[in-house]
Parts: structure tokens; C-alpha cells; sequence
């Protein structure tokens, strides 16, 4: 650590009395003038938004901070046990709206504002999203840590603070281009920087072992290449609470010695350029949704997260009980976001033994009774391994600890089968072949005291499948924790007018007792109560319909059915079948068979990633079908598609309070939970979708009559594959002999030979492992359903009433419920501001 940070001065004590800062529109409106005039030295003249903007964040940041201090002085007064979530993402999207709405001044703020002649609305446009995930799994962690926060737990969030996040997508020519997303160009008034909690993380070098004068072998992990990680602190606020935690992320930094030996032979440029390397493993994140990537600086991002993460609480736990680890078990619990900070097991194990003197028995107590994993998915493509040489190479320490739980793991296997040569094979953290590999799912359930799955089916098809064999030696660990969403973030902030709506029918204890809605159930065939219900959607639909005119140029009809699929493009996730069915759907309005039809809206929104040929393609195909339907006078108002670029959760707070029809159409088995499901069914949206993740328990609460279900099930699918002859359905059902005969005769793609041929032959082999073509007939009779429930308004208007009054589960406050009841055990503390 720099000397400047460290601890010298012994001010007054007065000097730690931190008033309290007002919450009146007056107060506000104070320091907002005292940010923009004095600290940002804006004159008069033209006043930028990002001025603006950022006086604004500052002043909402004094009272998260205030709250965030002392939050923390009463976790660390009480001695309670604390989390740490261990995540490679946080989703967070943008800070604003939700800050003013948790520290409840959103009204105050809109009238300081106005008062100031400004625009909230404005200003929160202003903001970029913090796209520092991929997806459903960081978003998922993002939400987790806001309902920790409303529910008073002490959780703190440990990730990377990518330079880049989530790359920006645009459509051109109907292909996806990436840009990179630097988050950061213009300041992130949310962050605090913490230089003086700054660790050293080691890579490379070699190990020595060392008998030390009380006769202990000890190990030297020595000539590493060192590189430092520096805390930027996030404010996450609890819902009115008086909590604020913290989410704590890591930017790389090269250590001042950098490199002194080519500084010192007078390659002083090359030395300063060297920096560069150890600043690129946080610069970038990587955009593979469900899928491994393999990479070197991926191992790399994956141990800086989880060293610099583990030597911060270590270092609290010394700095507050010296070097007595005891009780250390009993205080803290780590949860793993999938595998990807897995190597925490090893990692733990080693600061334990080397840096503080345990023994392996008393580390591997304490790492296997505080490690807690969480398995998002059941796709072989996803599981992450690593070489052993580069792991061998990257971290020697670590290698030599992993090798010594598995010999001692495999003892245990040895134990429980004696003689099964292959169930030591098929368990081993390590993979034989010509190329060994770390299996970090194995590592992760090996070390963990509880293993989870994200959805009731998800968590049954991990314990029949993939961990059958862990499962038969430790069934006490493995468990359901069914995902959820903030509430708070997607219905209270994104949608006010349904949320006025619904605080004046049945009060606010929605915001933070979700299943209160459910009062919300006798009101469904109530006239007045359904036209108010009514016209808060059409609000909603007017808003993202300006929204796609903006972006897209095309115009949506507010009266018509918006049927949307947002979510990252994959083939599991299948938008491919929902093509199919627009295509059906333009071939019946050309040929003149519109009846029982009904004017509808498709929307598709999401990013593929980078290197993923296929799904590349289905984001050209759905941009090739929209540019040939909107285009056609015969079609009309019929039917409208759009694929609106760059989905991120600031486009999904548009999205999903607009939303008619909800496209949750994965092969069954394949998407382990799915949270954008549970996302639409809160605005009131109505699902179509197969018996896949979460859909299964959003049919089971909103009800057979409130859900078009169509498709396989998980075990049909299985089934299923032998002799799966798509060819043959194809021939069979006239409505999709059309629609293939369309593609293939090149009717999307006239100018563009061929480009569709790999698309086409996907989904007619037959080892298409998503079975696009079997659910055809059955998804279209779905949409056919659904188009006649539409026409049907006060049917309709019920459905959507039912299925948001029982959304109540999909909370992440029940979520975190569950994990803290069964997993970590935390005491709920108040901090008692205000
Ligand atoms: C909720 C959300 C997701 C997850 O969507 P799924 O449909 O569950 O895959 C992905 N990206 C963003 C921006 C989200 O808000």
C-alpha cells in the first residue's frame, strides 16, 4: 500500500460525526445547486445533461454513503456472520431511478427537479447501464444483492470492474455489429475508490518447500509476477430501510516494482508498457452467455476475483480476531455464481495454510463448511475446464492444493465403491485424456457444503443426470433455490403505472411482500377494476412503441398484440421456432387465410455472442423475415416484426410492462430457470412456453387457464430423439411445408444466395439437439389460442390481472429467503438509520 493511505493522523473524534443529510425536496434542491455550481463549476449558459446528470448523482451518493458507513459499523458492532455472493457478473444497469426510489425520494427528487426547471425523466436517460454480465445469471445477482439489502441480511457482493462492459450491439444490413461499451468514459458518480484496501494477487513463478525451525513444513509460492487489485465500492440500497451494502469491485493495477529488471537494463518503455498486461485482466468482459470460452486471461479475471476477494475478508477477520480462525466457519459463508469463481476453494485453502499457519485439516473445515455452489446450467458446452498445463503454468499453488483434495476426495470414492475404476474416472477433479483438464464443477462440489439448482426441474435433472454419481455420496447437499426477481426494479421503478394501480387497490406492502398481490385476484372480472388495468398497459405499449419507432423505424399499434422474446440469442433458447411461426403467419396473410387471426407485434431483442456463428445467422434470418413483412402492403397492419438492437435491463424496463405475450419457448431441459419469464408474468404478461426451468412453476401458480403451454416435456424430448426424422414431420403438416419451402426457395434472403442454408439445415437434421421442428405443430396451435384469448378483451384482461396476482413467488425476497433459512443462516440486523 502507498504510505499516503496509510493510517498516521489521530483526528478528534467529532471529526467521525457525519450529520445527517435532509430528505426534503429542499434539501435536495441545495445540494444540487452546491454540485453544479461549485464542485462542477458550471456557469451560465448551456447547462449539458451530463452536468446535470452527475450533480444529481452526487447528491443522491451522499445518502447512500452516509447509510452505506453505517450499515457497516453495525454489521461489525453486532460480530454477526456475513455472505459474500462471488460473482464474474453484476448486471446492475443503471443506478438512479432505483437509488431515489430505495431511498425514498423519488417524489422529492421529481419536485426538487421540477422546481429547478428540470426533467427527472431526462436526467435518468442520461445514465449509462453498468453491463457488467451477460444475461439471466448477472442479472440474477444483481437482484440478489437488492433484495439482500431490503431484507436487512449482511451481504456483500465481490466482483470485477470491467473496463468494457457487455459489448454494444447495432444492426446493419441485418447482420449484428459489436462496439465496445466503455462504461466509464464519462465518470461513474455511483463508485467510491478504497486504494487503501488494495491486495496483491500472484501469477506464475514456482513453489518451494521449506522446513521451518518448529520442525512445520511450509510452503513459498516465490518469482510470481504480482499484480495489484484495487476496491471501487457500489452503494446498494436496501428498500427504505436505513441498509445499504455494498457491492465491491476489482480493476487490475501493475505494481509499482513492475518489471524493475528491464526498467533497470534501460528498457524503461517497454517496462511501463509491461503494465499493460497485468491492467488487461480487468479490461474486458467476456460476452459468452452458456458457454466456456477457455481463454488464458479468463483463468486469470476468475483467480483475481477470487484472491483479491478472499484476502479482504481474511484481512477483516485478522485485523477483528487476530490469527485465532476458530469460529471463522461460523461468521462468514462464500456463494459461488456457477463455477467460474470456483477456484475460491483452492484458493481459500491456500491463503489458510500459507499465510496463516493452519494445518490442511483445519483449512479444509473451514473451506468446505463455508463454500456454498450454485449450478445455472445443464449444457455440456458450459462447464467449465481448464488445461492442467496452463493451469500448472498460471498457478503452480493452486494446481499442487487441487491435486491434494482430489487424492483425498477419491479416497472417498475409493470408500464408497470399492474396485470402480470408472467411478474414480468419472468423479476425479481431474480429466484424463491426451489433454488432462481441472473439472471446476467438480472442484466447486467437492469444496461446497450445498449445492443448488435454479428452478424445482433444474434442481431434480442435476441429481438424475450430470451429478448423479455426487448426489449418491452426499445427498444432504444438494437442494432448490428457484430464481427470482427484484420487484423493486421491475414492477415498483419500471412500471408506475401499474403500480399506482395497484398500491391504490390494495396499499404498497407489495414492494416488499410480494404475495400480496394475490389480493389483487378478486378484482380480475371486476369492469372497472380491468379497464384501469387496461389502460395501464396501453401506457406501457405507447411508451415502447415510441421506443421502436425511435430505433427501428417501424410503427407498432398499440392495440395490437405485442408478442415478445427478449433474452441472448442461442438455439436452446430457440427464436428460431418463433420465426417459424412468423413466417407461418405471413404465408397464411398472403394467402388470404385470416381468420381467427388477430393484429400482432413481434419483438425480438437480444445479443449473440461474438463468436456464435449460429445464432449470428437467426439474428440476420428474424431481420430479413421483418424487412420483407413490414415492408408489404398486404400485410398491412396484420403483423409488424422487429428486432430491436442492443438489449440491456434499461431496454427491458421498457419491455416488459408493455408486454401482451411472453415467448418462453426453450427445448424442455435445457433452460435451468429463466428470470425474463418470471419478469413479464409480474407486468401481467402471459406466458406461452414449454414445461422448461421456471415456466413449470409460473403455470403452477398462475394456473393451466392462465398459460399456453405447448411442446415436449423434458423426458418426451429424450424420448423423442431416437429416430427424430424432422424431414418427415416437415412433409407431414402442410403449414410448415410452407414455411420451409418459403426458406429454402430463398424468398427472405433474394439478393443473399444461400445465406440461410446453415440455418435451414439445423433445424432439419436429425441430431438437432433442439428439437426446433417437433414442437412446430404444437406451438403453433398455442399461438392460435392465444390470438383467440386477445380478441376476447375482458378474457384477456383477466388472464393478465390472474397471472401478475400470483407472481408473488418469483420475488428474489423469497429467494434470498430461502438461501439465508438454508444455506447461510444469517441474522437479520437493522442498523436503525433515521
Ligand atoms: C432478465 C434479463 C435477462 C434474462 O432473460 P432470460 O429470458 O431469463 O434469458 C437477460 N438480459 C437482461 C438485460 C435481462 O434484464
Amino acid at each position: 500500500m502507498s504510505p499516503r493511505y496509510a493510517c498516521t493522523a489521530s483526528p478528534a473524534p467529532d471529526l467521525y460525526n457525519t450529520p445527517k443529510l435532509g430528505m426534503e425536496s429542499a434539501d435536495l434542491i441545495r445540494d444540487f445547486k452546491r454540485y453544479y455550481g461549485t464542485y462542477l463549476a458550471q456557469d451560465k449558459g448551456c447547462a449539458s445533461g451530463h452536468y446535470l446528470f452527475t450533480a444529481l448523482a452526487f447528491t443522491l451518493r451522499d445518502r447512500l454513503f452516509n447509510r452505506m458507513k453505517h450499515t457497516k459499523h453495525t454489521y461489525a458492532e453486532s460480530h454477526c456472520k456475513q455472505a459474500y455472493y462471488l460473482s464474474m457478473e453484476f448486471l446492475m444497469g443503471r443506478a438512479m431511478g432505483n437509488a431515489a426510489l430505495n431511498l425514498g425520494l423519488d417524489k422529492e427528487t421529481e419536485k426538487a427537479l421540477h422546481d429547478l426547471g428540470l426533467n427527472f425523466e431526462e436526467l435518468i436517460d442520461m445514465e449509462h447501464d453498468a453491463g457488467l454480465g451477460n444475461g439471466g445469471l448477472g442479472r440474477l445477482a444483481a437482484c440478489f444483492i437488492d433484495s439482500c439489502a431490503t431484507l436487512q441480511l449482511p451481504v456483500t457482493g465481490y466482483g470485477l470492474r470491467y473496463e468494457y462492459g457487455m459489448f454494444k450491439q447495432s444492426i446493419k444490413n441485418g447482420f449484428q455489429i459489436e462496439k465496445p461499451d466503455h462504461w466509464l468514459r464519462d465518470g461513474n458518480p455511483w463508485e467510491l475508490e478504497r486504494p487503501e484496501f488494495t491486495q496483491r494477487v500472484k501469477f506464475g513463478g514456482h513453489t518451494e518447500f521449506h522446513r521451518e525451525h518448529d520442525g512445520e513444513m511450509r510452503v513459498y509460492w516465490v518469482d510470481t509476477n504480482d499484480v495489484l487489485a484495487v476496491p471501487y465500492d457500489m452503494p446498494v440500497p436496501g428498500y427504505q430501510n436505513g441498509t445499504v451494502n455494498k457491492l465491491r469491485l476489482w480493476k487490475a493495477a501493475a505494481t509499482d516494482e513492475f518489471n524493475l529488471e528491464d526498467f533497470n537494463s534501460g528498457s524503461y518503455t517497454e517496462a511501463v508498457a509491461a503494465k499493460n498486461e497485468a491492467e488487461n485482466i480487468s479490461m474486458v468482459l467476456y460476452p459468452n452467455d452458456a458457454s466456456e470460452n477457455g481463454k488464458e486471461l479468463r483463468l486469470r479475471q476468475q483467480y483475481f476475483l477470487a484472491s483479491a476477494s478472499l484476502q479482504d475478508i481474511l484481512d477483516y477477520w485478522v485485523a477483528n480476531h487476530g490469527q485465532n480462525f476458530d469460529h471463522f466457519a461460523d461468521k462468514n459463508c462464500f456463494q459461488l455464481n456457477d463455477t467460474h469463481p470456483t477456484v475460491a476453494v483452492a484458493e481459500l485453502m491456500r491463503l489458510l495454510m500459507d499465510d496463516h499457519e493452519l494445518s490442511w485439516e483445519q483449512a479444509w473445515d473451514i473451506t468446505s463448511q463455508t463454500m456454498a455452489y450454485t449450478n445455472h446450467t445443464l449444457l455440456p458446452e458450459a462447464l467449465e475446464r481448464w488445461p492442467v498445463n496452463m493451469f500448472g503454468r498460471l498457478l503452480p499453488r493452486i494446481l499442487e492444493i487441487i491435486y491434494e483434495i482430489n487424492a483425498r476426495f477419491l479416497r472417498e470414492v475409493a470408500n464408497h465403491w470399492p474396485g470402480d475404476k470408472k467411478k474414480l474416472a468419472s468423479l476425479s477433479i481431474i480429466e484424463e485424456g491426451p489433454q488432462q483438464q481441472v473439472r471446476m464443477a467438480h472442484l466447486a462440489i467437492v469444496g461446497s457444503y450445498s449445492i443448488n439448482g435454479v428452478a424445482a426441474l433444474h434442481s431434480e435433472l442435476l441429481k438424475k443426470g450430470l451429478f448423479h454419481d455426487f448426489y449418491q455420496l452426499w445427498p444432504h447437499k444438494f437442494n432448490n433455490k428457484t430464481n427470482g426477481v427484484t420487484q423493486r426494479r421491475w414492477m415498483a421503478w419500471c412500471n408506475p403505472a401499474l403500480s399506482e394501480l395497484v398500491t391504490e387497490t390494495i396499499g404498497d406492502k407489495w414492494i416488499t411482500h410480494l404475495s400480496e398481490l394475490k389480493k389483487l385476484e378478486p378484482y380480475a372480472h371486476d369492469k372497472t377494476f380491468q379497464k384501469k388495468w387496461h389502460d395501464a398497459k396501453l401506457e406501457n405499449k405507447k411508451r415502447l412503441a415510441d421506443l421502436v419507432k425511435e430505433s427501428c423505424g417501424v410503427i407498432f399499434d398499440p392495440e395490437a398484440m405485442f408478442d415478445i422474446q427478449v433474452k441472448r440469442i442461442h438455439e436452446y433458447k430457440r427464436q428460431l421456432l418463433n420465426v417459424l411461426h412468423v413466417i407461418h403467419l405471413y404465408d397464411r396473410i398472403k394467402r388470404g387465410d385470416t381468420e381467427g387471426m388477430t393484429p400482432r407485434c413481434v419483438l425480438f431483442g437480444g445479443k449473440a455472442a461474438p463468436g456464435y456463428v449460429m445464432a449470428k445467422q437467426i439474428v440476420k434470418l428474424i431481420n430479413n423475415v421483418a424487412e420483407l413483412v413490414n415492408n408489404d402492403p398486404e400485410i398491412g397492419n396484420w403483423l409488424k416484426v422487429v428486432f430491436l438492437p442492443n438489449y440491456q435491463v434499461s431496454a427491458m424496463e421498457v419491455i416488459c410492462p408493455a408486454a401482451d405475450l411472453s415467448e418462453q419457448i426453450s427445448t424442455a431441459g435445457k433452460e435451468a430457470s429463466g428470470t425474463g419469464n418470471m419478469k413479464f408474468m409480474m407486468n401481467g404478461a402471459i406466458t406461452i412456453g414449454t414445461l422448461d426451468g421456471a415456466n413449470i412453476e409460473i403455470r403452477e401458480e398462475a394456473g393451466d387457464d392462465n398459460f399456453f403451454l405447448f411442446g415436449l416435456t423434458e423426458e418426451e424430448v429424450v424420448e423423442a430423439r431416437h429416430g427424430y426424422n424432422p424431414r418427415f414431420i416437415i412433409e407431414n403438416d402442410p403449414d410448415l411445408k410452407r414455411v420451409v419451402t418459403l426458406l429454402e426457395a430463398g424468398h427472405f434472403n433474394q439478393f443473399e444466395p444461400g445465406c440461410f442454408d446453415d440455418v435451414i439445415g439445423a433445424f432439419t437434421n436429425p441430431h438437432d439437439p433442439w428439437m426446433t421442428v417437433a414442437d412446430f405443430r404444437s406451438y403453433v396451435d398455442a399461438q392460435q389460442q392465444a390470438a383467440e384469448a386477445y380478441q376476447d378483451k375482458e378474457r384477456w384482461t383477466a388472464m393478465s390481472i390472474i397471472n401478475s396476482a400470483n407472481s408473488g413467488k418469483f420475488s428474489t425476497d423469497r429467494t434470498m429467503e430461502e438461501y439465508n433459512n438454508e444455506i447461510w443462516k444469517l441474522e437479520k440486523i437493522n442498523p436503525s438509520y433515521d
